[in-house]
């Protein structure tokens, strides 16, 4: 105290003072001083021995009308803990008599996991509340028994029991948490001895409903756990159907992920035990390790999907597989285990699970993985949750209403935020998608492209052998000039034409004068080149009148001439005779004089009838040529200015071919 601390120094400068006057002071003055600081001593160490010990009563827990509806009844409990867990209630009131329980100051709820049984004793007292009916319950589900004695005035004492190592049914209400029915009638003091034991973690926040209280209570807590499992549910349908869509595994394992957590959630609150099997507490202590192993293992499941561990983090890979083998043994082996230690290695597990989650996410961020950044996000509130629930399990930490939560808005705001990462991811596969699909596209087109190229190559070189095989079909090998078949066939068109526009025509006949000699003189090679010397001088004649031109058979040669009257044609067919003798045709070392005779006739194609007998006119009108005495034009009608005897006087070819032979013998000489 600040007064003491002030005077204690002054007074052993005192003594200093007076040890120091020693030498003037008696001992006898020394001795006094010295018995009483002695007694001073003695008085205060008596004094602090008598000290009364801390009160081993709590107050009594006094209802009246205006109490609360849910009542926390640390302040009013004693406590004490039996570590074999073999006492029985009576022992335990004889020894809350004696005094030998102790205030639950400060008021404990988590003790971890705790041998024997922990007991409470409270006394409640409805002094004014109108509620006759109180619900005593433990709100912790994962309880195995809770023992309820109640003792009235009269020393009666009533034995409810309840925890999850009994049959559902055998609790007060159906409600998730043990609990007992307690009735406290105005005026009348209780009292309650509560023995609660628990394989598992053991946690005793101990609360008094009223019975109206509790049951809006109830329906609240189903409201809200109707709403979580109903967003649970949707979030396991909207997966599944994205994945049935888009065939990405994440969202399968993404569902099973919830799925399996709404799982564990569902035992972990009592749940199961109320709804599912509710005759059978074997289950329901096995549902406990076999939730959160199974959550554990999808977890890690969808974790190895999302983060594409596979190729990504071999040794991340490794480890998940590792655990989710050692979560499937461990489930395996709770069959056999104690309780504690299957629900120990189970939540080991899930810790592990998560580090390597978080370790895992954490890593592919730092490769620059931006998907894992918004994964690790999302993993983080749930992580938070999970460690202040274990943490109140374990009895690491008092639970309060932030880690009796936890869990919930750790699993909710995960999903939420996961639902973007999986969007996210969505998005990013399709722009993938998209670039392959482009990509691809942008492959075929090319390919295409060049196909369409080489098709079109193959297809001009097709018509081009097409073009160049129907031309050659149409033409005769020696000269190149139309053969007779194409000739008729375009005779016979231009005189359909002719006769339409009523234009009219001309055909002449060619023959070559004395070919056969010419043949026997010089060879059939140098006949050969005499013929071909004659499509070479007849063609560029005929060319600017746009004739048709055929090598008829033989030695002859046949011309229509469109557009032209007898006397253009007979013009056209005398160019035509005076080239072929103007120049020898030179072969084999010779120079041989060559003539031709012609036969024409005009037609008119309106009377003409047929093109044989316009041919027959023509060869007639040659005919009449060769008899007149060769090289030289001769009509089938006569000219208007009467020229039909022929224009120039016939030159015997024979003659000219003597002359010719006579020159060279002369040269040879
Ligand atoms: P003319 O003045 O009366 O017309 O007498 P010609 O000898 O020209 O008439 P002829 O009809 O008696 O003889 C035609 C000759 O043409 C007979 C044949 O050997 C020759 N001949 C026909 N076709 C060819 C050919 O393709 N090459 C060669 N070298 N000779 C041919
Ligand atoms: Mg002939
Ligand atoms: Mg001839």
């Amino acid at each position: 105290m600040p007064r003491q601390g002030r005077t204690a120094p002054t007074h052993g400068r005192d003594v200093a003072r007076g040890s120091a006057a020693g030498t003037t002071l008696g001992n006898g003055r020394i001795y006094r001083w010295g018995s009483w600081l002695a007694v001073l001593l003695l008085a205060t160490i008596a004094l602090a021995a008598a000290q009364p010990r801390l009160p081993t009563w709590a107050p009594p827990l006094a209802l009246v009308a205006e109490s609360p509806e849910r009542i926390e009844l640390g302040p009013y409990l004693t406590v004490r803990h039996d570590p074999t867990g073999e006492w029985d209630a009576a022992t335990a009131f004889n020894q809350q008599a004696r005094g030998e329980f102790a205030r639950n100051e400060p008021a404990i709820t988590a003790h971890g996991f705790r041998t024997g049984a922990v007991w409470y004793h409270a006394v409640l007292y409805n002094r004014s509340h109108p509620a006759r009916l109180w619900l005593l319950s433990n709100e912790y589900a994962l309880l195995d028994r809770m023992d309820t004695y109640v003792r009235y005035p009269d020393g009666r004492v009533e034995h409810r029991e309840s925890g999850d190592a009994l049959n559902f049914h055998t609790r007060g209400a159906p409600y998730r948490h043990p609990n007992a029915w307690l009735e406290l009638q105005r005026g009348q003091p209780v009292e309650i001895l509560v023995r609660l034991q628990s394989a598992g973690s053991l946690q005793t926040p101990l609360v008094l409903w009223s019975s109206a209280g509790f049951t809006a209570h109830a329906a609240r807590e189903q409201t809200g756990a109707g709403l979580y499992a109903g967003i649970l549910l949707a979030m396991v349908f909207f997966n599944l159907v994205m994945w049935s869509t888009l065939r990405d595994a994440s969202h399968a394992w993404y569902a099973l992920h919830i799925a399996s957590f709404a799982g564990a959630l569902l035992v972990l609150q009592g749940l199961g035990f109320q709804f599912l099997w509710p005759a059978s507490p074997r289950v329901a202590a096995l549902s406990v390790p076999w939730a959160t192993c199974l959550a554990t293992a999808c977890m890690l499941l969808f974790v190895r999907s999302i983060l594409g561990l596979r190729t990504r983090g071999p040794l991340g890979n490794m480890l998940a597989w590792l655990l989710v083998g050692a979560s499937v043994a461990i489930a395996a082996a709770a069959w056999w285990l104690p309780y504690q230690s299957a629900t120990q290695a189970a939540m080991l597990a899930s810790a592990l699970g998560f580090l390597l989650a978080a370790v895992a996410a954490a890593l592919s961020v730092r490769r620059g993985d931006s998907g894992a950044i918004a994964f690790l996000f999302a993993l983080l509130p749930l992580l938070f949750g999970v460690a202040l629930f274990t943490a109140a399990t374990m009895g690491w930490m008092e639970p309060t209403p932030a880690t009796t939560h936890a869990l919930h808005v750790g699993s909710m705001l995960q999903m939420l935020l996961m639902t973007a990462v999986l969007g996210y991811r969505y998005a990013a596969l399709r722009q993938e998608n998209a670039r392959v699909v482009r990509e691809a596209r942008e492959q075929l087109e090319a390919k295409v492209a060049q196909r369409t190229a080489e098709l079109k190559a193959a297809l001009a070189q097709l018509e081009h052998v097409h073009a160049r095989t129907k031309d050659s079909s149409q033409r005769d090998p020696l000269t190149g000039l139309y053969n007779r078949r194409y000739f008729r066939e375009a005779f016979e068109r231009q005189l359909k034409e002719a006769r339409e526009t009523h234009t009219p025509m001309a055909v002449f006949m060619i023959d070559l004068d004395h070919f056969k000699m010419i043949n026997d003189r010089y060879g059939h090679v140098v006949g050969d080149d005499c013929l071909r010397f004659t499509s070479r001088t007849i063609g560029p004649v005929l060319r600017p009148t746009g004739a048709l031109l055929a090598r008829y058979g033989g030695e002859e040669f046949v011309v229509v001439l469109n557009g032209h009257d007898l006397e253009a044609a007979h013009r056209v067919a005398e160019d035509v005779r005076r080239k072929m003798c103007e120049q020898p045709c030179r072969s084999g070392g010779h120079a041989v004089p060559m003539s031709c005779s012609i036969g024409l006739h005009p037609i008119n194609p309106v009377l003409e009838t047929s093109i044989e007998s316009a041919l027959e006119e023509a060869d007639r009108a040659l005919y009449r040529a060769k008899k007149d005495g060769r090289n030289c034009v001769r009509t089938s009608v006569r000219l208007a200015d009467d020229h039909d005897a022929g224009a120039i006087e016939p030159v015997p070819v024979a003659t000219s071919i003597d002359l010719a032979t006579e020159r060279e013998k002369r040269a040879q000489r």
